[in-house]
């Protein structure tokens, strides 16, 4: 058969492994992991993994990835991931078991699709604590949130929750995070039932609980990045006791030849609209592997050959300087590069590169 590239390889056992490091530090503590699965577009044999690792839930942000999960993983517990567009409350009922809030308007909007469909849905209320993306920004706003909940018949709140890290990159704080915990206290006592879960947000809060410093009430986190690459991009680190070996891509190459560093003629933008200045560095040796913006962007690929380095792409190019590369390289080779969540997250997406797994 022929082998196709540009080809993207998830090592299954690799991320069941980060899984249970993640799933089996967080119990330790009283806290539950779900697993989010959007940067693998909801691969099942990834969320299998996850799953297999000890994550107790499967969560995505779109209703077409939890419909088709819903097939795959019927009796495991669903999240949708962003907060519902008013047009696609219909799908969240029906695929995903519970879904983030962050506007009144929503919890009496569920409540009726609920009634059309006979289901029941569960919400957690989000809180924007500082990263400035979805929820609740003042405590004034809580009350329109209880008057919902309370008229609501089929929708109840099963948690509080927090992003942190996602808009503006602010990390999570012991401070930010007791706020939360006292949130969901305060929601408990004006509902008058009970409301489980105090979610702290994700692989960025991991950090808290690796110094200790989570506040004990935070019961539950939505980890994707962790498990998936070992690296936490909030901190711009590798996660020290997680494996970093979890995924790869190949990528083919279509031309090596030497050429002037420098371009020749008047400049202009290039294919995106950026203007870029080159250094002059005499002739050298470039090699175009066939993967571009339209797959991945070329800002995110971490050659794992010493020696390359990725100079820039096009949609459908990427341009590699390989002069001082440790193997060489002709036409027909292959160049292996480690990814990032961009990357990952736009590779699995792509029709065009094909998607592998290794046990
Ligand atoms: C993507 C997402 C997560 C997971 O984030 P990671 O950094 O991959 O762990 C958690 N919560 C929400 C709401 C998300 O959208």
């Amino acid at each position: 058969m022929m082998e196709r590239y540009p080809r993207f390889t998830l090592h299954l056992n690799h991320i069941a492994e980060n899984a249970a490091k993640v799933a089996g530090l967080c119990a330790a503590r009283g806290v539950t992991v779900e697993a989010v699965v959007k940067g693998v577009c909801a691969d099942p044999r990834v969320a299998g993994a996850m799953l297999d690792g000890g994550c107790a839930s499967l969560a995505d942000s779109r209703v077409q990835n939890l419909a088709f999960l819903k097939k795959e993983f019927p009796t495991v517990p669903r999240t949708l991931l962003r907060i519902p567009m008013k047009s696609e409350l219909e799908d969240a009922v029906r695929y995903a078991s519970r879904s983030l809030v962050s506007v009144p308007e929503s919890v009496a909007a569920l409540d009726d699709e609920c009634r059309a469909q006979g289901a029941e849905h569960a919400v957690l209320l989000m809180f924007d604590l500082g990263d400035r993306r979805e929820g609740v920004v003042t405590d004034a706003e809580m009350g329109a949130f209880v008057a919902a909940l309370k008229k609501a018949s089929h929708v109840t709140l099963v948690g509080v929750g927090v992003n942190f890290g996602c808009f503006a990159g602010v990390l999570p704080s012991p401070s930010a995070l007791r706020r939360l915990c006292l949130y969901r206290q305060a929601m408990e006592e004006a509902l008058g039932y009970s409301v489980p879960l105090c979610s702290g947000g994700s692989t960025s809060t991991l950090a808290l609980l690796e110094s200790g410093e989570l506040p004990a009430g935070v019961n539950h986190l939505r980890v994707g990045e962790a498990i998936l690459l070992g690296r936490d991009v909030s901190r711009q680190r590798l996660v020290p006791w997680l494996r970093q070996d979890t995924a790869w891509l190949e990528a083919e190459v279509a031309e090596v030849r030497i050429k002037p560093s420098i371009p020749e003629g008047e400049s202009g933008a290039d294919a995106f609209g950026n203007l870029r200045v080159f250094a002059d560095e005499g002739p050298r040796r470039r090699a175009i592997v066939a993967i571009g913006r339209q797959d991945v962007p070329a800002e995110a690929l971490e050659p794992q050959t010493p020696g390359i380095k990725v100079l820039g792409a096009s949609s459908d190019h990427t341009i590699l300087d390989v002069t001082d590369s440790a193997e060489p390289l002709a036409w027909g080779s292959r160049v292996r590069f480690s990814v990032n969540y961009a990357a990952m997250l736009a590779l699995m997406t792509s029709p065009y590169v094909c998607k592998d797994n290794t046990d």
